[in-house]
């Protein structure tokens, strides 16, 4: 595989995700492909303890139902109080796949009456690419510091981002709750943003070894 035709693979059917990676990778010559452009992929069940088993999971099971390159993600929210929950659960924290109105109740209740010394948290993103005969090629993760706050702020609001201020020194956006971020400036600190700057970095040498 040789960059100029260096076609990946996205196991994810979520079109922001799909969007902020094709912005990133197709200046380096690679294009996205998403589930739907293969006729659809097989689902996976996410029961892995952490978030880097759960996207290599998903990602070599993209590649052997392919027999193409696939990188897949996962990620969420580790609060320190909660001894790392809500973690892979982040999602279906309170129950109902992607209802962020009752995940971020429910982690407002489970830190009720918790100083904010004690309110630290992170998010975490994993990426996994797999080579079309299903071995993995690359595990990266991205995190991020913060602190939950005692009530949401920003409507910029994707998730946990209203409850989640960012905490680390030394950057513009500390102080900010995720939500009160344009989108720009929360990929420029953010879990996700660091994974895939690492993965860009990265990602070229790949393809180049493997062609
Ligand atoms: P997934 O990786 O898209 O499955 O996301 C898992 C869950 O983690 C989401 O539903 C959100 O609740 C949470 N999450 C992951 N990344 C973020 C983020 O950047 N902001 C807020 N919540 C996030």
């Amino acid at each position: 595989m040789t960059t100029s035709t260096a076609r990946i693979l996205l196991a994810s059917g979520n079109p922001k995700k799909v969007r902020e990676l094709d912005a990133l990778l197709a200046p380096l010559g690679i294009c996205l492909a998403r589930p739907e452009d293969v006729g659809g992929l097989p689902e996976v069940i996410e029961d892995q303890p952490d978030f880097k088993g759960n996207a290599a999971k998903k990602a070599i099971s993209a590649a052997q139902a392919t027999q193409s390159w696939a990188l897949a993600d996962d990620s969420g929210l580790e609060v320190d109080f909660l001894g790392g929950a809500p973690g892979v659960h982040s999602a279906r924290y309170a129950g109902t796949h992607g209802d962020d109105e009752a995940n971020n109740r429910k982690l407002l209740e489970s830190l009720e009456g918790v100083p904010d010394s004690q309110r630290g948290a992170r998010f975490v993103c994993a990426l996994a690419l797999a080579r079309p005969d299903g071995s993995l090629a690359l595990e990266i993760q991205g995190t991020c510091r913060g602190t939950i706050l005692k009530e949401p702020r920003g409507n910029q609001d994707f998730g946990y981002d209203p409850l989640f201020e960012f905490a680390e020194p030394g950057h513009e956006a500390t102080g900010k709750s995720f939500a009160e971020l344009v989108p720009a400036q929360k990929s420029h600190v953010s879990h996700r943003g660091r994974a895939l700057a690492q993965l860009t970095g990265r990602l070229k040498d790949i393809l180049a070894s493997d062609a």
